[in-house]
């Protein structure tokens, strides 16, 4: 058996065993090519077969009709950040962020060097421990767009609703709960998501979007920067992430045959609330950062009592095989990732450790 960790970093991520062994089976001679699926011409048919494959995949497994377009691009979610406002935010109209982490905060920045920009509602005063209520978002008049982050990698919270945009297209980024169980994308006119999270490896940006949506992108961007070239040269504008999206492809078949986003839903309510019941189950020795109601099955964050603690915490848990489990520097404490290739013995090693910790260390 080869050696493998229980990975809980946030991203790149763990990615599924078979995944990783089917790419390898093919990595020096792939459809009896002769060559790898790493030197196979963006142009070729074996190519073309991955990427349409995968986009086909994407479409039907979250159920999008053809009127929804699947774009492979690069740059990241922070890429999104920018041809997000720079597509659909023309001059004299606003767009509405809502702010519910560091990565939101972000994409607003980003919007707000193109053009105008109205902050809906904010948990930032709440260190972003919330998720907002419909009743505390205050959308401007006619947004030409409305901006969410559906999970919140750094924080620990998801969102557990899709909010109501009056009317306006609803973008989301969300790069690290994207596929992660059964959402209604069609309540959505743009998402995406770097595939590193949950999806593949880094190196490409899954991008899903109303055609119709193409419509209302803005003029005389250059070339690269418009999702219009993208949507026209079906992701082939230029060369694409060959290897991410063929990681991609394998990631997609991997998740249906484990039953599909229903099926992964289940199994990341399962993870989750193994290590959240750990946390709550501590008599306050492990302080959870989300409030309950918006924690997240992605991304688990607590704190201990004290940072020496916590030092101690994810130096003995990488000896036993867990490991990326520090949080992210602006939250501190502990942060365990639980993603679609987190395997359920992995959360339930964890909230095992936790225990013990607790036991022994508190
Ligand atoms: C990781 C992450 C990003 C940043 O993605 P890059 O691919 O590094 O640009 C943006 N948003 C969210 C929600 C993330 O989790």
């Amino acid at each position: 058996m080869v050696y493998r960790v229980y990975n809980f970093n946030p991203g790149p991520a763990t990615l599924s065993l078979p995944v990783l062994e089917e790419a390898q089976k093919h990595l020096l001679n792939y459809q009896e090519k002769g060559m790898s699926v790493l030197e196979i011409s963006h142009r070729s048919g074996e190519f073309e077969e991955i990427i349409h494959s995968a986009e086909a995949l994407l479409l039907e497994m979250c159920g999008l009709p053809e009127s929804y377009q699947v774009l492979f691009l690069q740059g990241g979610a922070s890429l999104q950040f920018a041809m997000v406002p720079l597509n659909l935010l023309p001059a004299g109209s606003t767009a509405d962020y809502i702010l519910t982490g560091s990565f939101a905060q972000k994409a607003c920045q980003e919007a707000e060097r193109i053009g105008r920009i109205h902050i809906a509602a904010t948990t930032k005063n709440r260190q972003y421990r919330c998720i907002p209520t419909a009743d505390e978002i205050k959308f401007s008049s006619d947004p030409a767009y409305v901006h969410i982050t559906t999970n919140n990698t750094i924080y620990g919270t998801q969102w557990k609703y899709i909010p109501e945009a009056a009317g306006s297209p609803l973008i989301a980024d969300m790069s690290s709960d994207i596929f992660s169980g059964k959402t209604d994308l069609s309540k959505f006119s743009l998402v995406y998501a770097g595939a590193q999270k949950n999806l593949g490896p880094a190196g490409v940006t899954i991008v899903i979007l109303r055609k119709s949506l193409l419509e209302k992108v803005t003029h005389n961007l250059p070339a690269i920067l418009s999702y219009k070239t993208h949507a026209k040269t079906r992701s082939l504008y230029n060369t694409p992430p060959t290897f991410a999206i063929y990681l991609v492809k394998l990631t997609l078949q991997w998740v249906k045959k484990q039953g599909g986003l229903e099926a992964m839903g289940a199994l990341n309510e399962k993870k989750a609330a193994l290590v959240y019941r750990a946390i709550d189950e501590s008599n306050g020795f492990y302080r959870g950062h989300a409030e309950k109601e918006a924690r997240s099955n992605m991304n688990v964050t607590f704190r201990l009592p004290d940072e020496e603690q916590e030092k101690i915490f994810v130096e003995k848990a990488a000896k036993e095989g867990l490991v990326g489990l520090k949080g992210h520097r602006s939250v501190g404490g502990i942060r365990a990732s639980l993603y679609n290739a987190m395997p359920l013995e992995g959360a339930e090693t964890l909230a095992q450790y936790m225990a013990h910790f607790h036991q022994t260390e508190g």
